[in-house]
């Protein structure tokens, strides 16, 4: 190990560590990541599942930029399933059920071929700053480690407090130390602090569960990959894993309420706010008392290992309260627990505090990624991870700031939610939180973000000629398309088949196409289309293809509006800006201007409490 004079520092090998320390290494930063375990890099610390709603968005934007989550979790997927399919193709979210311990395995040996990355397995216990200027890590063992620029990715360790019933005890996640000093030390930097909270199901021998009681629920017969790049898939030779549904009933309820006294979440201990979408069992047995059951999703934790996750079962009940109970959902009669669930709460730092870059308004040069910032999830994780390690090269190297914008990535929504309008829950990406889902879709991640990746270094060329070749492609199918037609007697049949109605003279097979009943499958046959998909297109190309025709009208009714979301932000607030002196601004405005200190009128009008009347002053103020 050099100890001394990187450029980048990254602190934490989880999700956002591993994705920033990979970023600023390969695109030529010298960088040291510094973790607790080197054993748990990137460790699954709950689900063993990459991507779903909205989170496949991200993982697809994620390797579209050159990241590496979509090429790890395709090489260690055991099921993959593209959910909701019977929606738009806003909605289509890819999701991949992994191999927990391949999935770091591979992790760790992504990053051990990156000739610019160190390792060193410590705990960082805190920042060395020296006049007021920050210059690296000081660590547990007392080694100082000095470098331009930190990244801190603590994820649940900062002052992490384990509850399992009314046991109460310290750890960063089971099995893990928490760290202290670093909050502390940060607060006295001037930082503020709050708490969070989060929890996990237990851990069943799969061997010990009746299969035949559930429900089997099996991956899509056409998977697809997660990366624009696949590289051997081995998943695709072998018959994907299968999941299981089963259900908790009313006398699994009744157990679970014995030991509500006991509860950590009702008795007071837990004070933190946890995940709203993720509840715990007993959240929702008690939140939800008119239902007699609630779903359980059995899924198993890799190929080789026979625990299995019981997703839908997260607890932090005493733990013979939880071995009593889970006995009693149909087919875990016989269950033997390999861990019990527990709560954990932990240190973040509210997000109004970070730039756009994700580099602290406090302290130049150190940027906090992950849950540190009071997100939750790997996905949110591992894209601010990224995020992270694009800028802090790119400032050390003194090139421009990479930001990405609402309009062209679920990143650019995170990033720019979170430093706009904070947050006090656990916060996770949803559809909804984009105003432009139907361009930021899983299908064009590339299209959107590849170039920008190569442009700064990341992406390879290799992605980009890839990229290139398909945009031929998807151009040559649709103008072909656009511009043949069939004739009545040709198509007549195919349309009577799939009930939509026929058509009485030569039409464009791009208008038969926009109707939602036809797709390119089902029009194969017409020799027309026939001789053309002998070119050997895509499943990916047709799929674009057919989005294009079939949503054109919305794409561009977007495209407009997010023109208008692109002129507000491209008016920049100098950052020494004070807003009190404008006294046609609301006091309220004026306070929350003051705080958050928005970088663009864009990130402004966006933040809670901003009116219409304030976004006008400001403009006028700006010259505009
Ligand atoms: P982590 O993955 O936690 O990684 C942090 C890393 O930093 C670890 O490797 C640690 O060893 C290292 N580290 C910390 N401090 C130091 C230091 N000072 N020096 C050196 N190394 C350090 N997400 C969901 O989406 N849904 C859920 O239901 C859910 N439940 C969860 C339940 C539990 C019990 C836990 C622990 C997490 C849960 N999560 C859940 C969250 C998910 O695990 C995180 O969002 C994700 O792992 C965050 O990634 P990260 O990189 O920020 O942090």
């Amino acid at each position: 190990m050099l100890l001394n004079n990187y450029d980048v520092i990254v602190v934490g090998g989880g999700h956002a560590g591993v994705e920033a320390a990979a970023a600023a290494s390969n695109m030529g930063s010298s960088v040291l990541l510094v973790t607790m375990n080197l054993q748990t890099i990137a460790q699954m610390s709950c689900n063993p599942a990459m991507g779903g709603i909205a989170k496949g968005q991200i993982l697809r934007e994620i390797d579209a930029l050159g990241g590496g989550s979509g090429i790890i979790t395709d090489k260690t997927m055991i099921q993959f399933k593209m959910l909701n399919t019977s929606k738009g193709p806003a909605m289509w979210s890819p999701r991949a059920q992994s191999d927990r311990m391949r999935f770091a395995e591979e992790w760790r040996l992504h990053l051990e071929r990156i000739s610019t990355l160190d390792f060193f397995q410590d705990t960082v216990s805190s920042l060395l700053i020296k006049n007021n200027e920050l210059c690296g890590v000081k660590t547990s063992m007392g080694f100082e480690i000095n470098s331009k620029a930190v990244i801190l990715t603590n994820g649940t360790f900062l002052n992490g407090l384990i509850h399992i019933g009314e046991k109460q005890f310290g750890g960063g996640r089971m099995g893990d130390s928490p760290v202290h000093g670093i909050t502390e030390q940060l607060i006295g930097l001037g930082f503020d602090a709050g708490r969070m909270k989060t929890g996990t199901p237990p851990r069943v021998d799969g061997r010990s569960l009746d299969y035949s009681k559930m429900t089997v629920q099996r991956g899509d017969e056409k998977p697809k990959t997660f990366s624009f790049i696949p590289d051997e898939i081995p998943f695709l030779k072998r018959k994907q894993a299968n999941c299981y549904m089963t259900y908790t009933n009313q006398t699994v309820h009744d157990i679970l309420k014995e030991g509500f006294d006991r509860s950590p979440m009702f008795n007071g201990s837990i004070k933190s706010i946890g995940p709203r979408y993720c509840p715990s069992i007993e959240d929702k047995i008690n939140r939800f008392a008119d239902k007699d059951r609630h779903q359980i999703f059995v899924e198993p934790e890799g190929w080789d290992t026979v625990e299995v996750y019981v997703n839908g079962f997260s607890t932090s009940l005493p733990q013979d309260i939880q071995i009593k109970a889970i006995k009693e959902i149909e087919g875990f009669k016989n269950a033997k627990i390999f861990r019990p669930g527990y709560a954990i709460e932990y240190d973040y730092f509210p997000p109004t505090q970070l730039k756009n870059t994700l580099e602290t308004k406090l302290i130049d040069n150190l940027y906090f990624a992950g849950q540190i910032n009071g997100t939750t999830g790997y996905e949110e994780a591992a894209s601010q991870g990224l995020i992270a390690g694009i800028n802090a090269h790119l400032k050390c190297k003194e090139k421009d700031a990479f930001v990405l914008g609402r309009e062209e990535a679920y990143i650019g929504v995170l990033i720019d939610d979170l430093i706009t309008k904070g947050t006090e829950e656990p916060y996770r990406m949803f559809t909804s939180r984009a105003e432009y889902r139907i361009l930021l879709r899983q299908d064009n991640a590339d299209e959107r973000l590849t170039p920008l990746g190569n442009k700064i270094g990341l992406a390879s060329d290799e992605r980009m000629i890839k990229l290139e070749k398909k945009k031929e492609n998807i151009l040559e199918l649709y103008s072909y398309l656009e511009k043949t037609s069939v004739l009545p007697n040709e198509i007549n049949a195919i349309l009577e088949e799939n009930e939509t109605p026929k058509v009485t003279q030569s039409t464009k097979i791009a208008t038969i196409l926009s109707r939602p009943q036809i797709n390119l499958d089902k029009i194969n046959t017409l020799a027309a289309v026939n001789k053309l998909l002998e070119n050997n297109y895509s499943e990916e190309e047709k799929e674009q293809v057919e989005i294009k025709i079939k949503y054109q009208g919305y794409i561009e009714k977007e495209k407009d509006n997010a023109d208008k979301l692109i002129r507000l932000e491209n008016i920049n607030i100098p950052n020494s800006f004070d807003y009190s002196k404008l006294n046609s601004l609301s006091f309220e405005a004026r306070e929350k201007l003051n705080k958050i200190k928005p970088q663009t009128i864009g990130q402004a009008k966006r933040i809670s409490g901003i009116s219409p009347s304030d976004v006008s002053v400001l403009l006028i103020y700006m010259g505009r």
